[in-house]
């Protein structure tokens, strides 16, 4: 780390100023699922039922990052660690301007989404399971990845021959094989709804 010669500055406006400007309570959906669980879909329907009501959010969808602010690391071990150190300090700029961000990266390692819940205030961090049956992920399969894997094309996918920590204790439990889009959009808006982080 190369900060010993800068120092950080406080703002005039605080994180709880813009949060009561856009009438919302600021947090981070981190949203942790096998491949083609239904993270990306799910997490872009929250968007669109937060945005029909006036809610600031955003979501940095794993992709998409990985072709711009990531687009320099890989898959090992260290870049893997830098991607979500990265994708969580963006997360917590945005939470500091107010926004309700999402997003959705497999984070297959449960320290790698405690490392990132701690780098937020308490409360902050919101882990949301998206529980798919593999077997379900594997008959989607949106992005033919399964399809390369099984045929060895792909090395290290996630519930093929690289491990998944099961969340113990999300914040939401979305179970996508018995409810549609829609109702697993509903769910976490309902959550956030009664947890008071949206009106
Ligand atoms: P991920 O981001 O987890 O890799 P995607 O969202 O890209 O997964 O893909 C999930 C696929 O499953 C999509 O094609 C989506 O339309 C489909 N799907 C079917 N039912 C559901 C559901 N209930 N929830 C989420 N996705 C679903």
């Amino acid at each position: 780390m190369k900060t010993e010669n800068t120092v950080w500055h406080e703002q005039h406006i605080s994180k709880a100023e813009r949060a009561k400007l856009k009438q919302q309570q600021p947090c981070l959906l981190w949203y942790t699922g096998l491949s083609g669980s239904g993270k990306s879909t799910i997490a872009n329907a929250v968007d669109a039922l937060l945005f029909a009501r006036g809610c600031h959010s955003y979501l940095l969808d794993g992709d998409n990052v990985r072709h711009g602010l990531n687009g320099d690391l890989g898959f090992s071990d260290t870049d893997r660690i830098e991607n979500i150190r990265r994708i969580s300090e963006v997360g917590k700029l945005f939470i500091d301007a107010g926004l309700i961000v999402s997003t959705a990266f497999i984070s297959p390692f449960a320290s790698d989404r405690a490392m990132a819940g701690e780098l937020l205030a308490e409360g902050e961090f919101i882990e949301v399971y998206i529980d798919t049956p593999i077997a379900v992920c594997e008959r989607r399969d949106p992005k033919g990845l399964y399809k390369k894997a099984r045929a060895g094309e792909i090395k290290d996918f996630t519930g093929i021959d690289s491990g998944y920590d099961i969340p113990q204790a999300p914040r939401i439990h979305v179970k996508t094989a018995e409810k549609s889009v829609q109702a697993c959009a509903e769910q976490i808006v309902d959550y956030l709804l009664n947890q008071g982080f949206i009106q």
